[in-house]
Parts: C-alpha cells; sequence; structure tokens
C-alpha cells in the first residue's frame, strides 16, 4: 500500500482559472453538469461528453454528493484519455435542490471526472477538499470572490495528503453505509437483480480506499456486517459504549470512525430514509 505522507499536493495542481465560472444560471442538477461538462470541452479536457454525464448521474442516483453548507462533489469515474483528472468548478447564482445531507440548497459545485485506472488518486483529492470545505471561513470566501481568479486563489490554498485510515474518514460515512445495504441485498437478490446491485457496489467500491475496502470485507465475511450505528454513545454493532469525545463527534456527521471494542465501522444513526 503506497501511503507516503511526505507526498503531498495541491488542488490547484488540477485547476486554471478558466475552469472555473461564477453565475451560472440553472434550474437543476442535469443542467448544470451538462453546463460545468460543457466547460471542460471547450478547455479540452474531456473529449465527449454524453458518457460522463451519464455516469454522473447514475452515481447522483445512487447518493448525492451534496456534502452540506451548500457544496456538492459530483463525480465520474471515467478515462477521458486527456488527463488523469478533470475539474471543474461552478457557483451558481441561485441554489438548486440536490437531496443533499443537510438538505440545503446547492450553490457551489465541484465536479471532478477522474481515471479509475490510478487508484486512491480519487479518494486523495475527495478528502482533501471534504477536509477544506469543512471549514465555515474558508467556504464564506468561495462565496463571495468576486471572479474566477480570486476564487482559484482560494482553492490553491487546499493541500491534499493521503488520508492515513487509522484516521476518521471524512464524508464517506453515508456511502459506507450505503454500501454495507447493498451487500446485504446481494445475499437474498435474485439473479436478475444481483446485476444491478453488482454495478451498484462497483460504483461505490471505485471510490473508496483498497485498505479499507479490504477491511470492509473482512468484517463482512466474518460478521455479517461491517459498519455499525451508533445510538446513545452504544455502538449497535457490539452494545458496548464508546468513548464520549467520539460519540459526539460522529453524531449528525458523516464521517466514518472504528469501533475501539469490536473493530466495525461506526457512523451516525441519524439519517433521514427517503
Ligand atoms: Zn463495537
Amino acid at each position: 500500500m503506497e501511503r507516503d505522507k511526505s507526498k503531498s499536493s495541491y488542488f490547484s495542481d488540477y485547476l486554471k482559472p478558466s475552469q472555473i465560472i461564477l453565475d451560472l444560471e440553472v434550474n437543476d442538477k442535469k443542467e448544470v453538469f451538462e453546463e460545468l461538462l460543457d466547460l471542460l470541452k471547450k478547455q479540452k479536457l474531456i473529449k465527449n461528453k454524453k458518457p460522463i454525464l451519464t455516469r454522473i448521474i447514475d452515481r447522483e442516483r445512487l447518493e448525492s454528493t451534496g456534502i452540506g453548507h451548500h457544496v456538492a462533489l459530483p463525480h465520474a469515474r471515467f478515462n477521458t484519455g486527456v488527463k488523469d483528472i478533470a475539474v471543474v468548478v461552478g457557483r451558481l447564482k441561485n441554489g438548486i435542490d440536490f437531496d443533499a445531507i443537510d438538505k440545503k440548497k446547492v450553490k457551489l459545485i465541484i465536479l471532478i471526472v477522474w481515471n479509475p485506472a490510478i487508484p486512491g488518486l480519487f479518494n486523495h483529492l475527495f478528502a482533501g477538499l471534504a477536509q477544506f470545505l469543512s471549514s465555515d471561513k474558508f467556504r464564506k470566501r468561495l462565496f463571495t470572490a468576486e471572479t474566477p481568479d480570486e476564487l482559484y486563489k482560494i482553492l490553491s490554498e487546499i493541500e491534499l495528503h493521503l488520508p492515513p485510515l487509522e484516521d476518521k474518514i471524512i464524508h464517506r460515512g453515508r456511502l459506507l453505509w450505503k454500501l454495507q445495504e447493498i451487500e446485504l441485498k446481494k445475499k437474498k437478490a435474485k439473479k436478475q437483480e444481483l446485476k444491478e446491485l453488482g454495478q451498484q457496489a462497483e460504483l461505490i467500491r471505485a471510490e473508496l480506499d483498497k485498505a479499507l475496502l479490504d477491511r470492509f470485507d473482512r468484517l463482512m465475511d466474518r460478521y455479517g456486517f461491517a459498519v455499525a450505528e451508533v445510538k446513545d454513545g452504544t455502538c449497535m454493532g457490539c452494545y458496548i459504549n464508546i468513548a464520549t469525545g467520539m460519540s459526539s463527534a460522529i453524531e449528525g456527521s458523516n464521517d466514518i470512525y472504528v469501533c475501539e471494542n469490536c473493530g466495525k465501522f461506526l457512523v451516525s444513526a441519524e439519517r433521514e430514509e427517503k
């Protein structure tokens, strides 16, 4: 496993001011994806828009990429044949519905297309972004920047590290929970349904770190479950109380932690059913 912590890069390695667009006027998700992909095409960072649009919409259907606080990180794994990562940033004039985790309308969208042949690349980028975007101060600057150049300068401050597995895993809780749901459904599914579930699982697996997935699969094999909810400070996987500090950090968050007692992944129990 390559986990060289000294090897860091900056988000701006993948971005130019010409890949940023402000005051977009759109009515829904699909329109904004179209606009942003048009810009990527104009910048010659993708060759063909349609297959990427389909991937993004498929992924979005599975689980919204609205990470909260008016920000969304839609993405698609696709080998563009140009670069390993293509990024485009759009800020909207008026927020749109995104089915985001906090139900807030989305105003800032960072769309990422990445080459699935490079493992770990996307996770690296996503974790760095999500961590930076969790700061109120930083987000406020992004929402008030007046020109693409100004927005570019702010985004250039984002330093990307490979996220160590022993730490919490940012903004992936719902995704991991969803993967467990799919894997459990697969056990009872009939042949026809199995294929569709397999495709959904693949979509999720493609954007999670290999070390995390290895651990997930080991836990699924051993216990039939890998992810447990935390309710009233108790791990629902082993019914042991977890540390108060960790429990309050997990509450209402979309991050992943690990139970010190049973080793299962812990996620917040507060999730609204659609
Ligand atoms: Zn436990």
